[in-house]
């Protein structure tokens, strides 16, 4: 089994679920006393997020490329960026290794290819939702057309991940917030959710949803296992 390493703590409530997951499906996979092996560097989010808040996204890549650096000096043999926002930074973290990285887009895109959608609504932050470097991916090397909520819609999914979700803070009436959210998407030709923040699968399970949900934590997780196992 290959040596997973994950760089972290943006914001580390999703971190824990990583390493919650990366283990439950290293489990499931070999059986017995099994687990993943990993490394995590964990970031201070309090200096990323205000570097994300003034776009300093230059900053931010060399920041990503020095934790992934770290990584691999501590052996990992893959890299993971346990964020969906970061990797608007990926080219320099790329650029900072020769291990493997894994997008979280790819295995996201993939496993809406393979339940046959081609247009799905993505929730994210801001950042995530309105750039192109996600959507552009998704359309570009998976045929997957994205579509995002209207201004209040990302104006309110964008808050309660900051505000709430990265405090680790999980509200009923967020769900509400967010489960309309997903109906207007439906409404719009949407036939599935990706869940393209790394805290929405604290919130929202597929029970929660009105279309079918592709949480990017839990696929992103799982590729690595089956990288880690397979390769
Ligand atoms: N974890 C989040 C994501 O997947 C948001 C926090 C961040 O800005 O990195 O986009």
């Amino acid at each position: 089994m290959k040596t997973i390493g994950v760089i972290g703590g943006m914001s580390w409530e999703s971190s824990a679920e990583y390493y919650r997951l990366l283990n439950r499906y290293a489990k499931a996979r070999l059986g017995g006393h099994h687990n993943a092996r990993s490394l995590m560097v964990t970031v201070d989010f309090a200096g990323i997020e205000a570097m994300q808040r003034a776009g300093d996204w230059d900053g931010l890549g060399v920041q990503m490329a020095e934790a992934a650096a770290q990584l691999e000096r501590g052996g990992a043999q893959m890299v993971l960026l346990a964020t969906n926002t970061m990797h608007r930074v990926c080219a320099s973290i790329e650029a900072a290794i020769a291990v493997p990285f894994l997008h979280i887009a790819d295995p996201t895109g993939a496993a809406l290819k393979a339940a046959g959608v081609t247009r799905a609504g993505l929730l994210g932050t801001r950042y995530t939702m309105e750039q192109d470097f996600y959507v552009g991916r998704l359309r570009e090397r998976h045929g997957i057309e994205a579509i995002v909520p209207d201004e209040s819609g990302r104006e309110d999914v964008h808050r309660i991940i900051y505000d709430e979700l990265c405090h680790g803070v999980v509200k009923d009436e967020s769900r509400c917030v967010y489960q309309r959210v997903i109906e207007d998407l439906k409404v719009r030709g949407a036939q599935a959710v990706i869940l393209g923040c790394t805290e929405i699968t604290l919130l929202i399970g597929a029970g929660d949803s009105a279309l079918p949900v592709f949480d990017t934590t839990a696929l992103h997780a799982q590729a690595a296992v089956d990288w880690a196992v397979e390769d």
